[in-house]
């Protein structure tokens, strides 16, 4: 199982109709390609964990970086275990209030985060569990 994340600014502010679209057909697709994850939304920033088959992801995620919906597409962790972080979200998301995205900042340097983290380091396992427990509390 491959798992990465990165993040993006939308190039205009999503509205709520623009979200519900993202969603809708990221769930179709996502589900016939087994790809789950989630997407993380404030004030234009996005962050959005993506996992499957590497291939699979790879494809998503270049097809997503040529979306001019958002722009300065930023893959910042690559990760492969066993197991799967969000398996009952072919694409989870939350619109986080301030203070949500202040917590998840608290714990990832998101405007510090300009690199992909080396897959074996135990920190991206770490940060992974972090963004499914936020989840699993908030969702
Ligand atoms: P088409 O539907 O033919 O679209 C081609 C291009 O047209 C898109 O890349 C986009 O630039 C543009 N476009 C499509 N629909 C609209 C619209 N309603 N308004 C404006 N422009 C539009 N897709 C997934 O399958 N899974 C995901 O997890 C996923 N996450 C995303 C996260 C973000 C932050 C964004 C912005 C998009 C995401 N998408 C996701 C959508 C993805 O970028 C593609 O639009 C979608 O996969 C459809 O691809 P397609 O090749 O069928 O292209």
């Amino acid at each position: 199982m491959y798992h990465m994340l990165y993040l993006s600014t939308a190039r205009n502010l999503f509205s709520d109709e623009q979200l519900e679209n993202i969603l809708t057909v990221s769930r179709h697709n996502n589900e016939s390609s087994a790809i789950t994850g989630v997407l993380l939304y404030h004030d234009g920033g996005i962050l959005q964990v993506l996992e499957g088959e590497q291939e699979k992801v790879d494809h998503l995620f270049e097809k997503i970086s040529a979306d001019h919906r958002h722009y300065g597409t930023l893959k910042v962790l690559e990760h492969s275990s066993d197991e799967r972080y969000f398996d009952n979200w072919s694409m989870g998301f939350r619109r986080l209030s301030d203070k949500e995205w202040n917590d998840v900042e608290g714990y990832l340097p998101l405007s510090a985060m300009h690199a992909v983290i080396d897959t074996q380091d135990r920190k991206t396992d770490q940060i992974l569990r972090f963004i499914q427990s936020f989840c699993r509390s908030n969702f």
